[in-house]
């Protein structure tokens, strides 16, 4: 039965690939990396994933954008922080989660190899704006200050931003966190709310979340705000602290790419659609999110 499955994708593969991406990557290489990546879909290995540097750089040299809307001929190359549980972390060499599979999901419908770069969170908009990565999908939040740099995909995940605070702690609500200091990750929608609403100085900036929930647990900080899921894996590897049943905000995510490139973000919301419509979009996330 499993082999009949993966033989129908690689003849799927095979077919799409005449169809996009084309030009330079062989066909066969194309081939075998994205079955592996779908095969990790329904559980059986991890998406495969490159961190090609090299490769990255020659996209932004080049700087034409092939038919199907990437720069380089035959891959996709998405940028992201793999700081992000369940959406996107490190496992063993792989970066995995619900973004690297839907990203190969993606990429397996437009006949692409897929390639992970994984740079800090804030960067991730100014790669896609320079053409060094093709894409952004880190649960990326749509916002309309983001929009005036990129063009963003249809959304895929709603999400928000929620307050951890130590088990013990007074505050109860968003509210509470009034002239209290509250620890973000730099450059998220946590960042960018929580400094409006309380200003600058009560805001502490770390390059990763986890660090964030560290201060926190070790008192240094009075609460983190942070997007729903990565919080819940953080708490449950911290003890001492509970997530507030008030959230934040609520957002949702979508796939960033560069103004203009209507070719990429068609192709991109055409795979989507079809993800949505045939189950692999819900498979992925309740692969990766248990339900409460
Ligand atoms: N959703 C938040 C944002 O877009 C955080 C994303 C992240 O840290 N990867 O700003």
């Amino acid at each position: 039965m499993k082999k009949k499955i993966i033989s129908m994708i690689m003849m799927t593969v095979m077919a799409t690939s005449l169809m996009a991406c084309g030009g330079t990557a062989s066909d066969t290489a194309k081939s075998k990396t994205v079955t592996e990546a779908t095969t990790g879909v329904s559980g059986q290995t991890t998406a495969t994933t490159e961190q090609t540097a090299d490769t990255a750089a020659s996209a932004a040299v080049s700087g034409s954008i092939n038919g199907d809307g990437v720069g380089t001929a035959g891959t996709l190359i998405m940028a992201t922080n793999a700081e992000f549980p369940p959406y996107e972390y490190h496992e063993g060499d792989s970066i995995v989660g619900i973004d690297a599979e839907i990203a190969a999901a993606i990429s397996e419908k437009m006949g692409c190899k897929l390639q992970i770069e994984d740079i800090a969170f804030d960067s991730v908009i100014p790669e896609v704006t320079s053409g060094k990565a093709d894409m952004g999908m880190a649960g990326m939040t749509v916002t309309e200050e983001r929009k005036q740099s990129v063009d963003f995909s249809d959304t895929y995940a709603e999400a928000s931003q929620v307050i951890i605070v130590k088990d013990d702690s007074a505050i109860a609500s968003p509210d509470d966190l009034k002239d209290k200091i509250i620890g973000v990750q730099t450059g998220t929608t946590g960042d960018i709310y929580a400094t409006d609403d309380f200003g600058d100085k009560n805001v502490e900036r770390y390059n990763k979340g986890m660090e964030a929930v560290q201060a926190l647990s070790q008192g240094k900080i009075d609460a983190v705000i942070i997007d729903r899921e990565p919080a819940k894996v953080f708490v449950k590897e911290n003890t001492g602290l509970k997530i507030l049943d008030e959230a934040y905000t609520t957002e949702q995510y979508a796939i960033a790419v560069a103004k203009g490139n209507t070719k990429l973000l068609n192709n991109i919301n055409a795979a989507l659609a079809e993800l949505k419509a045939d189950g692999t979009l819900d498979k992925i996330v309740s692969k990766y999110i248990t339900a409460e």
